[in-house]
């Protein structure tokens, strides 16, 4: 028998390696979704339009009326690790939000066609530029990759076409486009509720149908009409509470016990990005369970600002659960509040399931 040697180690080619990290991140359009959104959110802007096509595989558009993007700086934009939001690694401690950090436009030209039209207040015309695997790409073969001179208003609109195009076994895993859409839809609507003062929409391409429209006046209580329901928003009523010890301020509107949902939709903000908690949620529905009966479960939008350094930013980004410190008695604080106000709106049914 003869002997098998060891095969030679190579490295894999760096477009390889972004390709398969892009993927690690990217696992849904509603993904990649969510960084544009907070993009644009982090850019000022005071609307935001969503276009969707195929459940976001054939198309996500998103169009911005924030600071727009330097000419300048459009052959860099979509490499890995550039962002105009972080320079040093001590940043990290003092930055609003957390995710990924300067990785998702990258992460995006890699797995799809993307391309950017912007324009700053101080340019005289909107610039256009089409991006492949982390660089300026010809929007044709034969033509210049150069951004090109358009017409626009200020902002930015960002067109991923495409998504998964290269990645063929993660394309085939998706079922169904409305599946897709209904997490995108579920998504916006977070954020629309929360982002008060910018107006949002989002429709899927070629219907006539409203789709989501919120205008950008409207407070976080219509907001949850609009998007919700009107007799879910007539049932809220406003938390707050602080601590200095734990560094954290949480604000919110939460329901009533005249509000008996069929499952607990809860719409949790962690400086400023929407994230999932199931420490926070089953405390609170434990919380309810006193109130409501059974069964009965709650509508809660929560915002929590915690200071950035005891939030742990150093997540992947693809863990949608996050940690902070403290995370027991700030949680047990926040059902306090809650207890309180449930007593203190509807005394007589708490007597009576209490009973
Ligand atoms: P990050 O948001 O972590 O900086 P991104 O890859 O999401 O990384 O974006 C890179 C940079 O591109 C941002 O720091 C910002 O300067 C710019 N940018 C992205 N989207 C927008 C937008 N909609 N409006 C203005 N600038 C944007
Ligand atoms: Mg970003």
């Amino acid at each position: 028998d003869e002997m098998i040697g060891p095969r030679r180690i190579r490295a894999l080619h760096e477009d390889v390696v972004n390709k398969i990290a892009a993927g690690e991140i990217i696992v849904a359009p509603v993904h990649a979704l969510k960084e544009l959104i907070e993009n644009a959110v982090d850019a000022g802007s005071t609307s935001l339009e969503i276009l969707v096509k195929d459940g976001g595989l054939k198309l996500l558009q998103i169009s911005d009326n924030g600071c727009g993007i330097n000419k300048d700086d459009m052959a860099i934009l979509c490499e890995r690790f550039t962002t105009s939001k972080l320079k040093e690694f001590e940043d990290l401690q003092s930055i609003g939000t957390y995710g990924f950090r300067g990785e998702a436009l990258a992460s995006i030209s890699h797995i799809a066609h993307l391309s950017v039209t912007t324009k700053t207040a101080d340019s005289s015309c909107a610039w256009k530029a089409h991006y492949a695997s982390g660089k300026l790409a010809p929007p044709k073969a034969g033509q210049s990759a150069e951004p090109k001179a358009c017409a626009g208003r200020q902002g930015t609109q960002i067109q991923v076409e495409d998504l998964f195009y290269n990645v063929p076994t993660r394309r085939r895993a998706f079922r169904s486009a409305s599946e897709e859409y209904n997490k995108i839809a579920e998504l916006v609507e977070k954020y629309a509720v929360h982002c008060a003062h910018v107006a949002f929409s989002c429709k899927k391409a070629g219907e006539s149908g409203a789709g989501i429209a919120v205008p950008v006046s409207a407070t976080v209580k219509d907001r949850i009409r609009i998007l919700h329901s009107g007799s879910i928003a007539n049932e809220m009523v406003d938390v707050e509470v602080a601590n200095e010890q734990y560094g954290f301020k949480a604000k919110g509107l939460v329901s009533t016990a005249n509000y008996i949902g069929k499952r607990t939709t809860m719409l949790l903000f962690i400086n400023h990005r929407s994230v999932d908690s199931s420490v926070i949620k089953r405390a609170l529905e434990q919380t309810y369970s006193s109130f409501l009966p059974k069964g009965g479960k709650p509508f809660i939008y929560l915002s929590l600002d915690i200071e950035p350094n005891r939030v742990d930013v150093n997540v992947h980004p693809t863990k949608r659960e996050v940690n902070f410190l403290n995370e027991d008695e700030i949680t047990e604080m926040i059902c306090d509040e809650v207890r309180v106000k449930l007593g203190t709106v509807d005394r007589s049914r708490t007597f009576m399931t209490q009973s």
